[in-house]
């Protein structure tokens, strides 16, 4: 799991993970992941509670 190698605090909702990254620029970005293999969701949010509330309502299509 390289991708996730930089986040912190990483949670999980379901097959959605949710990691705290900060970027080149020093900003923190909030990216919700999902892990399924067919699905590919990913998208990432200025706000922490924003990418928690993604992950908590994906409709996963692959499970
Ligand atoms: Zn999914």
């Amino acid at each position: 799991m390289t991708l996730f190698r930089r986040f912190r605090q990483v949670g999980r909702y379901g097959p959605v993970r949710v990691g705290t990254a900060t970027d080149n620029r020093g900003r923190e970005k909030h990216t919700a992941a999902c892990t399924a293999p067919r699905c590919g969701f990913s998208a990432e949010y200025d706000t922490r509670s924003a990418a928690e509330l993604a992950a908590r309502t994906h409709r996963c299509s692959a499970v």
